[in-house]
């Protein structure tokens, strides 16, 4: 996570609304149905939670983690792997880890959070708990708990598919700067920039859109596990999703199932915005739904960034609120949704 919070133009209340809803699921249906797995969570982030600074050992096994983890709930897995020489360390091999659910799809919904820790000469066992492993916890976690829906209803629906990303290399390994960063991101946007959708049918080859035209929203989560995260409208293209996210917080919480007192999803437009992986799918004009926590959780980028500091009523709310979320925008979506600027 970049510490570059800068201050944007007020953004407007532009309300752009989810697809209206099919009939058979009501607005602000929160899926009793849809269960907390926190075993499985747990499970997760144990395996998840170990120092990995691209090239480590811990690195790669949490990649080889991720992988088996989304074969396990039935996605088609990708590894986009490339070389790359970056301060400190020279060149390295970074991978960007990519699921997919409904692959043929003519567009898609991807949830996405970076899997690297960042390399602290003096704190070789960084874990970077909220950067971004308990993110990388909720991806999975999200799927699995939703694996009743994804595996059968959701299942070869051609309007849309589900993409999880899980990006290598967002830390910068000296400074943070435009180019020591989110290099996986940067790796990533550029393929599916120059590749396209295509079908070849009796030797006639019909060009399909760019691929990352493909992607009706990036939603990335990142420095989430800490005591009463805020989070708030960041784009303005993208409001009327952070709206549903509020809406759908409100529900849970008047039905019982929240935690606390305290809502993390806040009616509110940010006053700056965050540099993080998102930025290289901003420049092809991809819409993003930013889910950081500002102001950053006070153990960021310290050694305290660890198990015993995360807040576990705040996760579980967060699991919660973000399944449901995923599911709304899944069963509701009947046609391509665009929220691009244009
Ligand atoms: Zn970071």
């Amino acid at each position: 996570m970049g510490i570059g919070y800068v201050l944007c133009s007020a953004a407007g209340l532009l309300l752009l609304l989810l697809p209206p809803s099919r009939p058979q699921a009501p607005t602000g249906n929160v899926g009793p149905q849809w269960r907390d797995d926190e075993v499985h969570f747990n499970r997760t982030l144990d395996s998840i939670l170990v120092p990995r600074v691209v090239g480590s050992r811990g690195h790669q096994q949490v990649r080889e983690y991720l992988v088996q983890s989304l074969n396990g709930l039935g996605f088609q897995t990708e590894v986009d792997e490339f070389k790359q020489r970056v301060p400190v360390f020279g060149e390295l091999t970074f991978a960007n880890v990519v699921g997919t659910i409904n692959p043929q799809a003519q567009n898609f919904l991807a949830l996405s959070c970076h899997y690297d820790s960042k390399y602290f000469p003096n704190d070789p066992g960084f874990v970077g708990a909220t950067d971004s492993a308990v993110p990388c916890a909720i991806l999975l976690n999200t799927a699995k708990t939703l694996s009743g829906y994804l595996q059968k209803e959701f299942r070869n629906r051609n309007d849309v598919g589900l993409m999880l990303i899980f990006f290598d290399g967002e830390e910068a390994f000296k400074d943070w700067t435009e180019a020591d960063s989110v290099y996986g991101s940067k790796h990533l946007a550029s393929k599916l920039a120059r590749t396209r959708s295509g079908s070849q049918t009796a030797g006639q080859v019909r060009q399909g859109p760019r691929n990352i035209d493909r992607i009706e929203v990036l939603v990335l989560l990142d420095l989430i596990g800490a005591r009463n995260p805020q989070f708030s409208s960041f784009y303005e293209n993208t409001h009327g999703l952070h709206s549903a996210l509020v809406q759908i917080e409100k529900s849970l919480r008047s039905a019982g199932k929240l935690e606390g007192k305290n809502n993390m999803f806040l009616s509110r437009a940010s006053g700056g915005l965050v540099d993080d992986d998102h930025r290289p799918f901003l420049d092809e004009n991809v819409p993003v739904l930013h889910v950081v926590a500002t102001p950053f959780p006070e153990v960021w980028h310290t050694p305290r960034d660890n198990a015993a500091n995360l807040h576990w009523p705040s996760i579980r709310n967060f699991n919660r609120i973000f399944r449901n979320f995923v599911y709304e925008y899944l069963i509701r979506h009947t046609a391509p949704v665009d929220l691009r600027f244009h």
